[in-house]
C-alpha cells in the first residue's frame, strides 16, 4: 500500500496536478494535509475546509482514494465519512476524546505513533478506537524523537516486527517525517518493506521549491517512482 502526496494541500490546482501524476505511477492512496498541526503557529496552517474540498475533487477526477489528517472531534463528525482513511497525527495520539470519537466511525483510521510514545502506549491508543467498534485501524511508524539533531526523528524499524508480533493490525511506515531529508527516504523505504511493513506513506511535491510545508523531505514524482519500482 503506497500512500503519497504533498505534506499540505496548497491550492486546487496543486493537489489535482499532483494527484494525476501519482495515479500514473501506481500510487494507491492520495495524501494531503488540510488541517496542519504546525509546531510554529506562524507557519502555514493549511487551507482547512477549502483544502478538504480540493482533495475530494482530486479523488473524483483521478479515482484515487484519499487520506487526510483530522485534528478535532468536530472535523471527524464533519468529514469522517467523506474521506477514505482518517489520519490521526503524532501529536494527537494521546488525545483520547478524539480517539473515542473515531471508534464511532466506520472509516478506517491511520494512527500515527506519538513521537515519544512507547509501543504499549501506541497500542493502547489504538484500542480506544478498536475496542468500541471501529476495528479498521492501521498503525503508522513515523520516527521517534532522539538525541540526534541531524535528522528530524529516528525511524524505529523494530516497531514493525513488534507490532506484527503483538497485534493483528497493519503497519505502514512514514520515512518522510522520520528522516526529514530527501536523500534518506529511499533506503529507509526499502528497509521498511524488508522489515515487513504493509506499506509506506511518503511526501512528494512536483514543485518542491514552492512547497509551503516540509520541503526538505519532499520527493519528486520521479524519485517516488524509482522507490515503487525498486520495491517491486
Ligand atoms: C503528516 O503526516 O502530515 C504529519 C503532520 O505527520 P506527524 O503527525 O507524523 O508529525
Ligand atoms: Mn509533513
Amino acid at each position: 500500500m503506497i500512500i503519497a502526496g504533498p505534506c499540505a494541500i496548497e491550492s486546487r490546482e496543486q493537489i489535482i496536478r499532483i494527484a494525476k501524476k501519482l495515479k500514473e505511477i501506481g500510487v494507491d492512496y492520495l495524501r494531503g494535509g488540510a488541517f496542519k498541526p504546525r509546531t510554529n503557529p506562524k507557519d502555514f496552517q493549511g487551507l482547512g475546509d477549502e483544502g478538504i474540498k480540493y482533495l475530494i475533487e482530486a479523488k473524483e477526477i483521478t479515482g484515487l482514494p484519499i487520506i487526510t489528517e483530522l485534528m478535532t472531534i468536530e472535523q471527524v463528525r464533519k468529514y469522517g465519512d467523506k474521506i477514505d482513511i482518517i489520519q490521526i497525527g503524532s501529536r494527537n495520539m494521546y488525545n483520547y476524546e478524539l480517539l473515542k470519537e473515531l471508534s464511532k466511525q466506520t472509516t478506517p483510521v491511520l494512527l500515527k505513533r506519538g513521537f515519544s510514545a512507547t509501543y504499549k502506549e501506541w497500542i493502547n491508543a489504538s484500542k480506544y478506537i478498536t475496542e468500541s467498534g471501529n476495528c479498521k485501524v492501521i498503525l503508522c511508524e513515523r520516527g521517534v524523537r532522539s538525541f540526534e539533531p541531524e535528522t528530524r526523528n529516528m525511524l524505529d524499524l523494530q516497531a514493525v516486527p513488534y507490532i506484527k508480533n503483538h497485534t493483528d493490525l497493519k503497519i505502514v511506515v512514514d520515512p518522510s517525517h522520520a528522516a526529514g531529508n530527501t536523500y534518506m527516504i529511499k533506503p529507509m523505504s526499502l528497509a521498511s518493506m524488508a522489515a515487513g511493513a504493509d506499506g509506506l506513506m511518503i511526501e512528494v511535491h512536483d514543485r518542491k521549491e514552492e512547497a509551503l510545508c516540509d520541503k526538505n523531505q519532499a520527493l519528486s514524482i520521479e524519485e517516488l517512482k524509482d522507490i515503487i519500482d525498486s520495491i517491486k
